[in-house]
């Protein structure tokens, strides 16, 4: 791939990332983090991020699957690396080879881990996953639904080594019900349950772990070892309609350009793009800029006056946005082919956070981040 800035692309800031994990690792005390890095690290780059942050001393990275883990291995990182979902049996390989931890979430899956364990003669490194409210994967320990015995029966598979055990939030970033809050208390008081009947039955969990990233804020001073945080690493919330109960001194890592195509002056009444969704109501200057969906432009974005930086100005998108190109509203702006369009980040006195995009889109940045398509290239920048 010819890797320029051309068309579209994104820069990382790779100081804005080290500034928010030491601000993340401060504000959480004690508790280490284990930075979340799957889905490419929301497409800022698993590597270089797990590389950047493994510098800071970050000893514990998770990702959601063996490719993952693998790449992080095969690319230099040393640190521990967890799995937080399936790996399929032909991959286990991969776990005792590599060294990578495994999340064991159900008696079937753990049965068929120890089975290749022991045809291997070798010890697989374990976390084990109870599911306290979040019905995702994990060992059922709910009220009415305890499978207690199923997570002490993960100790006796002799070829994998129990280090950890940990659950997960389901709205630890909301208190939009009255009883959201309430919820996730019950959620810890469901885990310490957990816990405190493993230390009963004389079982050890040296690791323990249940927030994320609106976990360790929202819900601070828990007394675990590590948060598995993703998304404030980046310097963004999930959604800016649910701010942070503490604020944090974040700073957004991303912005993605793309360039202008092509400029034209059109007439009141002109139709612009497909489905003659939008219509000129005057006369306009019209600049095609060349990114689309396919390059992660949420196509629903169309039409909700999303808007994009030129020349520190905003313009808004108008019509349907195509797959490699949209168009905006220029009137009024001198622009030129080739010259610079801002989808997220800042141009002189503006700036256009991903939540806008997201908002438009109906979505959280979380998605909006992994919609980014491998086309885009990405380019890294450090300040000494
Ligand atoms: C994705 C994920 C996280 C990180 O979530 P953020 O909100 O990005 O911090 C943590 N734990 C699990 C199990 C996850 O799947």
């Amino acid at each position: 791939m010819l890797q320029s800035k051309k068309r579209t692309w994104v820069e990382i800031d790779e100081n804005k990332i080290v500034h928010n994990y030491h601000v993340m690792d401060k504000h959480i005390h004690d508790t280490k983090i284990m930075a979340v890095v799957k889905a490419d690290a929301y497409h800022h780059g698993d590597v270089k991020v797990a590389s950047l942050l493994e510098n800071e001393g970050c000893d514990f990275f998770a990702v959601s699957s063996v490719d993952e883990a693998v790449r992080l291995r095969q690319n230099g990182i040393k640190a521990n690396i967890l799995i937080l979902g399936f790996t399929p049996s032909e991959h286990f390989h991969y776990l005792h080879e590599l060294d990578i931890v495994q999340c064991v979430f159900s008696t079937e899956f753990a049965q068929t881990l120890n089975t290749y364990a022991t045809t291997q003669n070798v010890k697989i490194r374990v976390h084990i996953k109870v599911d306290t409210g979040m019905g995702r994967i994990g060992f059922p320990c709910l009220d009415d639904n305890y499978h207690i015995d199923e997570v002490k029966a993960v100790y006796t598979c002799d070829h994998l080594e129990v280090e950890g055990v940990f659950s997960h939030f389901s709205v630890a970033d909301t208190f939009d019900r009255d009883d959201d809050e309430a919820y996730t208390f019950h959620q810890i008081e469901l885990y310490e349950r957990v816990l405190q009947d493993l230390a009963v039955a004389n079982l050890p969990v040296k690791i323990k772990h249940i927030q994320n990233s609106y976990g360790a804020i929202n819900y601070p001073n828990l007394p675990y070892d590590y948060a598995r945080i993703g998304i404030l690493l980046l310097g963004n919330t999930s959604d800016d309609a649910q701010p942070l109960k503490v604020p944090c001194d974040l700073e957004p890592v991303l912005t993605w350009k793309a360039q202008i195509s092509c400029v034209k002056q059109v007439k009141a009444g002109t139709y612009i793009g497909y489905g003659r969704n939008y219509q000129a109501t005057s006369d306009i200057q019209v600049a095609t800029v060349a990114c689309g969906y396919a390059d992660g432009l949420n196509r629903n974005a169309s039409h909700k006056g999303l808007q994009v930086l030129v020349k520190g100005k905003r313009c808004t998108i108008i019509g349907n946005i195509c797959m490699d190109q949209f168009m905006i509203d220029a009137t009024g702006l001198d622009v030129h082919c080739e010259d610079e369009v801002t989808i997220v980040g800042i141009d002189g006195d503006e700036v256009i956070k991903i939540d806008e995009l997201s908002r438009a889109a109906n979505t959280i940045n979380n998605e909006s981040f992994t919609l980014l398509a491998s086309r885009v290239p990405r380019f890294y920048i450090k300040k000494d």
